[in-house]
């Protein structure tokens, strides 16, 4: 029996090079061995002030990204968050056995709270809905960057608490994260996330990024003044972020990839790594565009995808509600 596996992107913003290495490498390599629920998590874009307009294109374009990296609805159930309403109904009944303490110890939160005044309760309660898109579909794997690895602790902790309070219901999951590449850092400031709604464009790379705007964000990366290309995060978090970055695309070890740069110098290690992302996201992003360029099949991808987790997740939230006490 193959194993259920649940990972989804928000569509906060156009995918990115993190995304990619982080996830959708992932996904694509696990989607033989796995039962795949891959989703666009549209609800979750809701807990940031985001335009109406922006977050419908986005989503798109997260759905068209995913096709064009060869996730493939014959094998994998790929849908859109919202389109499966399970998800909001289960997310209440997870708020309802989570903790006020334990869901103010998210990191995630925290950090969002001390930057900005103006915070949703949906950006506190979003680690349960988080909860609720693994445990509807039985996920036993959700592959995720090291940024939310916390958020499935967490969805771990309330699934194994609702087993102990009305009995086994839930499989409680594991979070896996990519040994290489689990969190992609800016290209202008190495010590934070590459994330797809920060401040600085020329920070991230975007998958729909043409060959020459990749290029120059490279050679505008931020390294350090000793021209010496060795991986260590701590003291050279930008030259090991682009040796990362480097090994990810060309499928090497960090240390091959440090012989390999043995010698060279900064500009080399800059430009030999925006060709390395040519290589692999350029024929990709022809793809995006051709898929956007017709909505109506990604309509009928969504709507096809939305019917088979619907179905798994009706009977899920049916057993939910009935533990819980719920009237049918
Ligand atoms: P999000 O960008 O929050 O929609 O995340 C979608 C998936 O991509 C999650 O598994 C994240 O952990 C992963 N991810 C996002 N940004 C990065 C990054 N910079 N490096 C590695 N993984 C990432």
């Amino acid at each position: 029996m193959k194993k259920i596996l649940y990972s989804a992107t928000k569509p906060t913003g156009r995918l990115t090079l993190g995304n990619y290495i982080g996830a959708i490498n992932l996904w694509r390599s696990m989607q033989e061995d796995y039962i795949c629920y891959f989703a666009v998590a549209d609800l979750h874009s809701l807990t940031i002030d985001i335009n109406p307009n922006e977050l419908r294109e986005n989503t798109y374009a997260q759905l068209a990204t995913f096709l064009a990296f060869g996730l493939d609805p014959q094998k994998s159930i790929i849908y859109v968050q919202s389109h499966v309403k399970e998800h909001a109904e289960l997310a209440w009944i997870m708020s309802c056995n989570t903790y006020f303490g334990e869901a103010s110890r998210m990191t995630q939160f925290k950090d969002a709270k001390a930057k900005n005044k103006n915070i949703s309760v949906g950006l506190f309660t979003y680690p349960m809905l988080m909860a609720a898109d693994i445990l509807l579909y039985d996920s036993s794997v959700v592959p995720v960057g090291k940024d939310q690895m916390q958020h499935v602790e967490i969805c771990r902790d309330i699934a194994m608490r609702f087993n102990n309070k009305y009995g086994k219901t839930f499989v409680v999951p594991e979070g896996i994260v990519p040994s290489v590449g689990a969190k992609i850092m800016g290209l202008l400031d190495p010590t934070k996330k590459m994330a797809k709604s920060g401040d600085n464009d020329n920070d991230v790379i975007y998958i729909e990024d043409e060959d020459d705007v990749i290029r120059r964000k490279f050679k505008r990366a931020v390294t350090d003044s000793d021209n010496c290309i060795k991986y260590d995060p701590t003291n050279k978090p930008g030259v090991s972020n682009l040796i990362t970055i480097y090994s990810c695309m060309k499928n090497l070890s960090i240390n091959d990839c440090e012989k390999y740069f043995e010698g060279k110098g900064y500009g080399q290690l800059k430009n030999e790594t925006a060709e390395a992302v040519i290589e692999v996201i350029g024929p990709v992003r022809e793809k995006i565009k051709s898929l956007l360029s017709d909505k109506r099949y990604l309509d009928e991808i969504a709507r096809l995808g939305a019917e088979k987790a619907s179905s798994i997740a009706r009977k899920k939230l049916q057993l939910v509600y009935k533990k819980v006490g719920l009237m049918l």
